[in-house]
């Protein structure tokens, strides 16, 4: 992003990450977020979304939880001056909107007092992402004229309730409490004693927009104690007014097929990303747990690697399959002394939007991306275009072999850079061992018959009995499913389609 134009200074963007749906960020959000050197996010922010950037990433956070570091308000202004003054492009991301109680009005008057450029980019606020994917209208045309937004926490150093009861009791319309939860019993008491009825309706939202979204309905005089009964976790709103009497109709979130159901992706992190949004757009959790991991190629392969790239120019079409790829290639030319003149008139084809992205990260725009996200259909793509012309796939050491097989079929001279290896994950993450022992991931998908058994000898070495693993299985295939029997465990779906695709919709079936 440009900076400042007459001086060196760099500048900040406030911007608001939406409810915790990935897919609520603005698209402004997404480009600010695509050029960033420095991400500060809260504690709100869905982590998922920090994919979008290439910056360094930092959370801060000002509740203590999860043993995260609290950092203070002071110190979270002064760095966002001091960056942007080392020249740097600053994203601070925040849930929800910047300026709906969350002191983004405050950092936007700190870098203006500092003379430091800023941008504020709006984001879903809470209210409304529970309102839209709870199933919420609350200025319904028959029962309310207004809506208010209400903080029920305040300032924590402020002994005195400030709230004005009699005020809000009288409102006309719906009223919205954020930071309510853990004074839910005084707002609905003191609502009742200013003159509310005890039969308005009132609910709780937790964790609006996202796969592990509850909502608590009764009315003000019940609502306190189903919430007791029902161990609410925050973030929570609490909503009272009549919209609560439409939800029924209206929530189509929680009807999506995946809606609520944690789902581990064993695929590698770089081919997940699809699967996982997927997953996300049906309304359950990904949780990736990638069999394979990434590493660098040993050294004898270096030597071959930077022999190749120095004849570069030979090939009409660069070809990238992976993100991986991409940045791999790009550091083994770097080391070679080299950059991207190197790639001469070459063509370059990336296979998804992914790879496609990181290409233009290195200045390098693809000249073809398939519309669908598979080799298959990349080789479709390039078809046309590389009869008889020299074709270079830049890739992993392992891989599928739809490419080469594609490609030299109809005429192709085709050749092959592996620029990393992939290779066998030697233990769970600590998430995933926690979910795994806590019976809190629903299913996992395996996709071909070595990732079954290497799945199968991970939960051995994690001290897991598969015969009393509360995590269902789908595979994608009955070759996979073999396998995984083989390796002593149970399968619970199977895909009729043999892609991952199809696993989720064996574990669609499963839940109707
Ligand atoms: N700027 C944020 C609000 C920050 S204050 C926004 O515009 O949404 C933090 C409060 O927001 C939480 O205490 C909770 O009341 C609410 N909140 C944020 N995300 C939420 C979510 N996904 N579901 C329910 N409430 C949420």
């Amino acid at each position: 992003m440009p900076s400042d134009s007459t001086t060196n200074t760099g500048k900040v963007f406030l911007v608001g990450a939406g409810p915790g749906d990935p897919g609520l960020l603005t698209v402004r959000g997404a480009e600010c977020l695509a050029q960033a050197d420095l991400v500060l996010y809260d504690g709100l922010v869905n982590p998922v979304m920090l994919r979008l950037t290439q910056g360094r990433c930092e959370r801060t956070a000002r509740t203590r939880r999860d043993n995260v570091v609290i950092v203070p308000q002071s110190e979270i202004n002064a760095r966002l001056i001091s960056e942007a003054q080392a020249g740097r492009t600053v994203v601070r991301l925040k849930g929800g909107d910047p300026f709906i109680f969350g002191r983004g009005s405050e950092e936007a008057a700190a870098l203006e007092a500092a003379g430091i450029p800023f941008e504020v980019i709006p984001g879903v606020t809470a209210a409304t992402g529970a309102g839209e994917y709870a199933g919420f209208s609350f200025t319904h045309r028959e029962s309310s004229s207004a809506v208010a937004f209400v903080t029920g926490h305040e300032d924590p150093v402020r002994a005195e309730s400030r709230l004005n009861y009699q005020a809000l009791a009288a409102f006309p319309g719906t009223l919205v409490f954020y930071m309510g939860l853990g004074r839910l019993v005084e707002i609905c008491e003191q609502l009742q004693i200013a003159g509310m009825s005890p039969s308005v309706p009132a609910a709780i939202v937790c964790h609006a927009t996202l796969p592990n979204q509850r909502v608590i309905e009764g009315t003000l005089k019940t609502l306190p104690d189903l919430a007791a009964a029902g161990n609410l976790k925050p973030p929570s709103l609490i909503i009272i007014g009549e919209c609560v009497r439409q939800r029924q109709k209206l929530s189509w979130f929680e009807r999506l097929p995946l809606f609520g159901i944690t789902i581990g992706v064993t695929r590698p992190e770089d081919q997940a990303e699809d699967v996982a949004l997927r997953i996300i757009r049906a309304g359950g959790e990904p949780v990736l747990m990638p069999m394979i991991e990434v590493g660098p190629v040993n050294k004898h392969s270096e030597t071959e690697i930077a022999r190749v790239l120095l004849q570069l120019a030979k090939f009409h079409w660069l070809v990238f399959t992976s993100v991986n790829g991409v940045s791999e290639f790009f550091r083994h030319l770097h080391s070679a002394r080299l950059d991207t003149r190197s790639l001469g008139n070459a063509k370059v084809a990336a296979i998804g939007p992914g790879t496609a992205e990181k290409l233009r990260h290195f200045g390098v725009t693809a000249d073809v991306v398939p519309s669908e996200y598979r080799a298959e259909s990349l080789a479709k793509a390039l078809e046309k275009y590389v009869r008889g012309k020299s074709v270079l796939w830049v890739r992993a050491s392992r891989g599928r072999d739809v490419l080469p097989r594609m490609l030299t079929d109809v005429g192709a001279i085709f050749a092959q850079l592996v620029v990393y290896e992939n290779r066998d994950v030697e233990h769970f993450s600590a998430d995933v061992a926690r979910r795994l022992s806590a019976g809190t991931l629903d299913w996992i998908g395996l996709s071909s018959p070595s990732i079954a058994r290497r799945f199968a000898q991970l939960l051995q070495s994690s001290g897991q009995p598969a015969d009393n693993l509360k995590t269902r299985i789908a595979t994608i295939s009955p070759v996979t499913s073999a396998a995984a029997r083989d390796a002593g465990l149970t399968v619970a779906a199977e895909a009729t389609v043999y892609t991952w695709d199809g696993i989720l919709q064996a574990i669609e079936r499963s839940h109707e």
